[in-house]
């Protein structure tokens, strides 16, 4: 995985988190990145990729989410401890 690929990832789910809700990855094939909420009723998701002969990534098509936040998420499945180690260092 690129480097630019991982940054999209990470910015990607650091935005899923700050929703408070759990995504699961739809699309990871490079250069795109979605992730979806793990609720199926509600279209919230968010999209990112690499637009041609450019470096940086975009973050698009931010649906907003339906559902009902339920509690605060303490353990969220997305973080992997790889990024956990990422938000300590940033
Ligand atoms: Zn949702």
């Amino acid at each position: 995985m690129s480097d630019t690929n991982k940054k999209l990832k990470y910015a990607v789910i650091k935005w899923a988190m700050s929703t408070q809700r759990i995504f699961r990855s739809h699309i990871s094939s490079p250069p795109n990145y979605t992730v979806k909420c793990v609720e199926t009723s509600c279209p919230g998701k968010v999209h990112g990729h690499v637009p041609k002969y450019d470096i940086h990534w975009v973050v698009t098509n931010v649906v907003p989410h339906n559902c009902v936040r339920k509690n605060l998420l303490v353990n969220h499945p997305n973080l992997a401890s790889t990024l956990i180690a990422q938000l300590m260092y940033t």
